[in-house]
């Protein structure tokens, strides 16, 4: 098993399958931000990703997550899926989507075996909905999640903590978002109890401060919606109680559940949680280098490996017991806790264009 200095274990790989995405979420990708035509031959090709994931095999990693950008945008995407999970029995293969194919895919992806569907669905409410994501869309969203799980897809919702209107960057809608932005844990409820008509667990996720402006200025401050601000209130409403995460989670979330719901209620929180000891991931941009840990520049380019399996298992495990880092620098607790860390780059894209 691959770990590194600091002796945690790396089992799970994320690999950004497109820099390409139909949404424009305000705190990921916004319009105009990371949009531009890429140059096709810098985007891993499906054998690239295949001989990439062997090696991580070999080094004992068996989860894989698809992400992006869309990465149900990528063609192939479920060719591709079926071609990893064949590469060892065990292999587990999740994707994040944010949805919007799912109605037309869910049968493709259910075939091709992939294990979770993580949905992001941080509203329902059709106009916030569109205030987050610029996409007036939230009913076909639904009818795919619908599908995907009479398909016999398992689901979970990812959903960002809601914030103040002021941070969203939608403008033709801000003043039908500033009517409905108002009550932010009757956002939260609406979630839980769409998540639990459809029985997916879901998962609320601390807004990460990145570069979304493009202009190198972290603008949307570092002070998002904390957990902390929710979960008192909803273990409340809910008699929420504390569990163990199963064997088949691989993520930092923190889960409850409650004799009320079918589901599992879970906080993932970069800002007001240390999940960094715990951490136990890398992740592959869609041009192919490897980061060990989100909010820093530094990455190996695997691509030097020209995909020869020995070469790309000796960059990944070097990378994994040298450069991974003991944690993130997202807050000023981070930066104290993390001090040795102080002098290395920051990654200034946002994370859509990193591989969220
Ligand atoms: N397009 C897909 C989707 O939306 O699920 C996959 C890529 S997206 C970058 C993956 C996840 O990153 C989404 O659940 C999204 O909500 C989350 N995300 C994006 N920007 C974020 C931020 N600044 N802080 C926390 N989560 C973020
Ligand atoms: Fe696109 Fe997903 Fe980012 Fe939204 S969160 S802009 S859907 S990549």
């Amino acid at each position: 098993m691959l770990s590194d200095r600091y002796g945690r274990q790396i089992s799970y790989m994320r690999i950004s399958v497109t820099p390409y995405c139909n949404m424009n979420c305000y705190y990921c990708m916004p319009k105009n931000v990371c949009s531009g035509k890429k140059n096709e031959s810098e985007i891993l090709k499906d054998d690239e990703i295949l001989k990439l994931v062997k090696a991580a095999v070999c080094l004992g990693i068996k989860r894989i997550k698809l992400t992006g950008g869309e990465p149900l945008l990528r063609k192939g995407i479920c060719q591709l899926i079926e071609g990893i999970k064949k590469l060892d029995d065990e292999m587990m293969v999740t994707i994040t989507t944010n949805g919007y194919m799912l109605y037309d895919m869910a049968e493709e992806l259910s075939e091709a075996g992939v294990d979770t569907v993580n949905v992001s669905l941080d509203t329902v409410n059709r106009e916030r909905y569109q205030a987050i994501t610029g996409v007036d869309c939230l009913d076909k969203v639904k009818a795919g999640i619908k599908k995907a799980r009479e398909k016999g897809l398992r689901i979970k919702l990812n959903a960002v903590l809601p914030e103040g209107r002021e941070s969203m960057c939608h403008e033709e809608i801000m003043d039908k978002a500033s009517e409905i932005i108002s009550e932010d844990t009757d956002v939260l409820t609406e979630v839980i109890e769409y998540a639990n008509s459809v029985g997916a667990d879901v998962r609320f996720i601390e807004r990460m401060p990145m570069n979304v402006t493009g202009t190198d200025n972290i603008t949307v401050g570092e002070e998002a919606a904390s957990k902390t601000d929710y979960i008192g209130r909803l273990i409340a409403l809910y008699n929420l109680k504390s569990v163990e995460k199963s064997s088949i989670d691989n993520g930092p979330a923190e889960y409850y559940r409650s004799d009320i719901l079918g589901v599992r209620v879970g906080f993932i929180g970069p800002l007001s949680n240390d999940f960094c000891r715990e951490c136990n991931k890398v992740r592959v941009t869609y041009d192919g280098r490897l980061k060990t840990c989100l909010f820093y520049e530094d990455g190996v380019n695997l691509r030097e490996s020209g995909f020869d399996k020995d070469r790309l298992t000796g960059m990944i495990s070097d990378a994994v017991e040298s450069v991974k880092h003991a944690g993130h620098h997202f807050t000023e607790e981070a930066r104290n806790k993390y001090r040795e860390e102080k002098n290395i780059k920051r990654d200034m894209r946002p994370m859509g264009c990193i591989g969220g």
